[in-house]
């Protein structure tokens, strides 16, 4: 039967590229797609399979029920793009003003969608059942995965596989890792309360710049000195807002930034110490601060049973030139909830077109359309090992 999907998989390539191309001209940002959920739920209305919407706000969910007994396996593409303005020059460019899928989830759910189309034709032969969850909302915190696993959808799965088609990473690759896959990603925001004042007469004021540029270096020494260096953590600020013009002290000054990490222990070291930071220099500095800490997505766990499983369903695919166990990757991703209450993995398919190839999230990203196929053969085969290792 795998041979015989792998062909009717193939077959379709020209639709999933046509759906994908669609979906590219149309985006809309995360919490805001409607038309795409609409798309969607319409697809599975049209090949008949059960759906519903409006799962955790706009996410769908199909269920294509074997006609053998077998274990429920769900398989995930998110759906939702970026606020990013395409700068690409195709013809299937982003129509949606300030709206582009940089990320490449069209393709995650043109993937997903062929390969209900696909499995449709082989229901009466299916062990177990397949989900079709269809995420809206990846991009933006708080996500759109933790909505629909408090939903309780997904109470009945028994496990939980995710692609990521991966532009900067070689056409035929298959990359992921068990244990810990993906980093934690947390948002801080620091102001600094000083006094402002004329810049001709410093010692009557609490220079904001001064203190904020202190924070900024010293934040940096937490990752140098406080944190064991086998251990891993990053603390980026992206923002740095403060002053008015060149004669004049700012009174305040705003950081915004971002902190990755793959074990909690470590999220909590990062914490607790720049507050500590933060609050130390403020007091040398005789000036107040605010900080506000906010837990993003945890790091993406990838079970290690079903990490095997993926590896050995890479292993049945002729477009899979190498699967490789990699390291950690310090992006985060929303399917780490999915994997914190239900057993599965999340893997990447190398997706780099040939030439100059621009990463996830840049104006000009795209990725190479042949990974499609590829990704529906590797989720659809994760499915079918899970299937025969849980007989
Ligand atoms: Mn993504």
């Amino acid at each position: 039967m795998l041979s015989r999907i792998h062909q009717a998989i193939d077959n379709m390539f020209s639709e999933m590229v046509e759906i994908r191309r669609y979906l590219h001209q149309y985006p809309e940002v995360s919490f805001e797609e409607y038309q795409t959920a609409e798309y969607i739920a319409n697809y599975y209305e049209n090949l008949g399979i059960p759906y519903e919407k409006n799962i955790g706000g706009n996410g769908v969910i199909a269920t294509l029920k074997g006609a053998k007994p077998g274990k429920t396996v769900a398989l995930r593409a998110d759906f939702d793009a970026l606020a990013i303005q395409d700068e690409k020059d195709v013809p299937y460019k982003s129509k949606n003003p300030g709206a582009m899928h940089a990320c490449g989830h069209d393709g995650h759910t043109a993937t997903l969608l062929v390969l209900a189309k696909v499995m449709k034709e082989f229901q009466d032969e299916l062990e177990g059942t397949i989900v079709f969850l269809h995420q809206h909302a990846e991009e933006e915190t708080p996500g759109g995965a933790i909505s629909i696993v408090g939903s309780g959808k997904l109470d009945d799965v028994d496990a939980v596989f995710g692609n990521h088609l991966w532009a900067t990473s070689t056409l035929g690759n298959i990359e992921t890792r068990q244990g810990v896959f993906m980093a934690g990603t947390d948002r801080f925001e620091i102001t600094i309360l000083g006094l402002g004042g004329h810049g001709a007469y410093p010692h009557q004021t609490k220079d904001a710049i001064v203190i904020g540029a202190e924070v900024v270096s010293q934040l940096q020494n937490i990752i140098s000195r406080r944190i064991d260096p086998l251990k891993t953590a990053v603390i980026t600020i992206g923002r740095f807002h403060a002053g008015t013009t060149f004669n004049i002290i700012a009174n305040k000054a705003t950081l915004i930034g971002t902190v990755r990490y793959l074990d909690p222990e470590i999220q909590s070291i990062v914490k607790e110490e720049m507050e500590r930071v933060v609050k130390g220099i403020c007091i040398a500095n005789n000036a107040e601060y605010e900080l506000k800490y906010s837990e993003g997505y945890p790091p993406v766990i990838n079970h290690e049973e079903e990490t095997e499983l993926v590896f050995e369903a890479s292993k049945h695919i002729a477009g899979v030139k190498n699967a490789i166990e990699v390291a950690p990757q310090m992006g985060g991703e929303d399917f780490a909830h999915y994997l914190n209450v239900k057993p599965g993995a999340f893997f990447f398919t190398g997706a780099k077109k040939e030439g100059h190839t621009y990463p996830h999230h840049h104006p000009k990203f795209d990725f190479d359309e042949k990974a499609m196929p590829i990704a529906a053969k590797m989720l659809i085969g994760a499915y079918f090992t899970y299937q025969e290792k849980h007989k």
